[in-house]
């Protein structure tokens, strides 16, 4: 049977269906995958040596006749092969140990060639548990493939081993590499100086040398690379071509109203991205931007500017809010901002109650707050002409998908994603290139920094008796976070809360400790929150979920415990919980870990302040999924690729522009075109 590119990999010879399961288990289906399953490593085999030359330490390949095999038993019961191969020079034992079968694989008179480390065994030099394979009469040593050479190293499975692998791998690079078809246009490849994809896929499993590995590798990452930025120019183009929506513009005497209004004068930074927005908003193309910017760095004024506009014209808009507690207190805000100056009604609608409230959005136009709740079919949404998203990763492409259908108006209302992850700027042009952005850099008020600590664990108890003190004489609040609790969690783990609630409540004595967490229902929250908050008690243990964004003016101490387990730019927004106003504020890194790579990571906080720093520091140090939490974040998952790679990404970018100034439509490059299409991603920003 011919083999294609796409065919099963089970129809390769010697794969077969149970071989085929295993596979799957390494993401291989098809040939194709096959091809393309690279190496982590290279076993250097390359230095291939007389055999009466070799010396202990060395790693290197004798070729030879083998002159016996045989099976001995050592002294504590442990079977040994020791076997003999000759060559001109002389020749050199080969041991392994428990792999007795191969006294039934190897025949004396064999032509073999062994790599391995050669060692001491008593006063003989051998080549220990060496890498072996018969070669052919006619055998040139450029057909070796598991020694004589760079030999790749793959990552296994039980059952599937990296010579196995070895050996089917060449077996489709002979037969189905010709299949391949370069993808990358020739001017791409001259100008970026790339090695051609055959060759490139070829030479990452059998490089000649590790400099020709490391340009294959660089082939392969920039093609990964390449379709992910393609991919999110083809949506921006697609997003401004295909959709439409209305267009909202303010005059100078409105916008004048709206800022005169303000109870703050807006940061340079708010301006601009303001402007951004409403410049957005005059198109009839919808707004696709993304809000970035720290915690507390006033990202919501800026999408109140935008409802304004919305309104002026007689259009309601949206707020989607990750948490109840978010919600309430954007609304809470939009009310000083927009209800109370300019007569905008605000609604807050709510989970549970969102029956009630539905009757509200008949009112007319307005501003509507609230969770995913308001994605319920049972909420029935006027025309939107706005809908701000904030923590945009918490919400489903679906669930976006959902409120889009809800608005029964044919245009579509602009979208503004406001984030407080710092988002580096890699990552910026890459998977989120099909968005615009506004980066708010300052924070309003030249706040001070939140001072912090790591706290090795025989520094607790003292911590403890400094933060009560500090409390005490300043009247200050705390918050002390507990990774183990999390909206998601277990009875067992809202049990493990519980008693370190009761521990932490005695240590503090007489000040008040209160407890949230997501298994509370949404009333006692609210009540815990608004306790703190009225300063009826001194300290919250809490979960994450305060993270993004609550604001309790007297809290001056954040506690993080098991510090490590966070990412320095989560641990970075929590922090931003205090620190709100003038009082010196701090924030202490508890961890029970010793490791010195944790302990330095976290001091990076104590030391740096500046968000997106820290942000390309947690790219670089543990890779996009830890940046954006463990929450469904829709990055890619990359093989070769890696997305701190500022030099490539840049590249790439300038690789695709060029490409897409000639030819937008990728009409000479139907391939480029197919690919773009498998390669969909669930991706956050589709
Ligand atoms: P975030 O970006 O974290 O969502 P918010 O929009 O909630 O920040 O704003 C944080 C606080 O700062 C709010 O109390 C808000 O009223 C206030 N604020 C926003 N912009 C300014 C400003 N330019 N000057 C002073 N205070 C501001
Ligand atoms: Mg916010």
């Amino acid at each position: 049977m011919e083999l294609t590119l796409d065919s099963p990999v089970q129809y390769v010879p010697r794969v077969g269906p149970r071989m085929a399961t295993l596979l799957k288990k390494l993401g291989i289906e098809t040939v194709y995958n096959l091809l393309t399953y690279v190496p982590f490593r290279y076993n250097d085999y390359s230095l291939v040596s007389s055999a009466s030359v070799v010396r202990p330490g060395e790693t290197v390949t004798v070729i030879g006749v083998l002159e016996y095999i045989r099976t001995f038993m050592t002294k504590n019961g442990k079977r040994l092969v020791m076997g003999r191969i000759r060559d001109e020079s002389g020749h050199i034992d080969l041991m392994w140990f428990n792999q007795s079968y191969l006294v039934k694989i190897l025949k004396e008179g064999d032509t073999l060639s062994a790599s391995g480390k050669v060692d001491w065994f008593g006063q003989k030099i051998v080549l220990t548990s060496p890498e072996y394979e018969v070669l052919q009469a006619s055998a040139d040593r450029q057909t070796s493939l598991h020694t004589g050479r760079l030999v790749p190293v793959y990552s296994e499975t039980s059952g599937l081993s990296s010579k196995w692998l070895r050996g089917r791998i060449a077996y489709v690079l002979e037969q189905s590499l010709p299949l391949v078809q370069e993808q990358l246009p020739d001017e791409i490849l001259r100008v970026q100086h790339l090695m051609g994809l055959r060759e490139a896929i070829q030479t990452i499993h059998f490089p000649p040398t590790l400099e020709a590995a490391r340009l294959a590798r660089e082939r392969l990452a920039f093609d990964e690379l390449f379709m992910l930025v393609l991919r999110a120019q083809q949506q921006k183009l697609a997003w401004k071509t295909t959709l439409r929506s209305l267009s909202f513009r303010v005059n100078a005497e409105q916008k004048n109203t709206f800022i005169t209004h303000l109870p703050f004068t807006l940061t340079p930074d708010q301006v601009t991205a303001i402007n951004e927005c409403l410049t957005d908003m005059e198109q009839s193309v919808p707004m696709n931007r993304l809000l970035e910017g720290d915690v507390g760095a006033g990202k919501t004024v800026v999408a109140a500017a935008g409802m304004y506009a919305a309104w002026c014209q007689g259009i309601s808009s949206v707020l989607l809010a990750p948490t109840q507690i978010l919600a309430a207190q954007h609304a809470a805000t939009l009310r000083n901002i927009l209800e109370k100056p300019h007569g905008i009604p605000v609604y807050l609608l709510l989970g549970g109650s969102s029956k009630k409230n539905a009757n509200q959005t008949l009112a007319g136009p307005g501003i509507f707050v609230g969770t995913h709740a308001l994605l319920e079919p049972s909420v029935n949404l006027p025309p939107l002409g706005l809908i701000v998203i904030d923590e945009q990763q918490r919400f489903g492409v679906r669930q976006r998908a959902i409120l889009r259908q809800q608005t029964d108006s044919k245009d579509m209302a602009h979208q503004l994603t406001m984030t407080a992850t710092p988002i580096p700027r890699t990552i910026a042009q890459t998977v989120f290139g099909n968005l615009d952005m506004s980066v708010l850099r300052t924070l309003p008020t030249g706040r001070k920094p939140v001072k912090t600590w790591v706290v090795p664990k025989e520094k607790r108890m003292a911590a403890y008796e400094w933060i009560k003190k500090e409390l005490t004489t300043t009247h200050s609040q705390a918050f002390i976070i507990c990774p183990f609790i999390d909206e998601s969690e277990t009875l067992k783990t809202v049990k493990a809360a519980t008693s370190e609630f009761a521990v932490l409540k005695t240590i503090f004595a007489p000040l008040r400790v209160n407890l949230l967490h997501g298994r509370m229902k949404n009333e006692e929250k609210t009540k815990a929150l608004e306790r703190l908050h009225d300063r009826k008690d001194d300290i919250l243990v809490a979960t994450p979920v305060v993270e993004v964004g609550i604001d309790i003016p007297e809290a001056t101490i954040m506690v993080i415990e098991a510090a490590e387990r966070f990412g320095l730019s989560q641990l970075h927004q929590l922090r931003g919980r205090v620190g709100r106003r003038e009082k010196s504020s701090y924030c202490l890194l508890f961890t029970e870990q010793e490791s010195p790579e944790v302990i330095t990571r976290l001091k990076a906080l104590e030391t740096e302040h500046s968000g997106p720093l820290l942000a390309e520091l947690d790219l670089a140090l543990r890779g996009p999924g830890e940046l954006f939490g463990t929450r469904q974040h829709g990055l890619p998952g990359f093989t070769l690729a890696t997305l701190s790679d500022t030099k490539l990404v840049d590249r790439v970018k300038r690789a695709v522009t060029s490409l897409t100034r000639v030819d937008p439509q990728l009409t000479r490059f139907p391939l480029l075109r197919e690919r773009l299409e498998e390669s969909k991603i669930e991706s956050i920003q589709s």
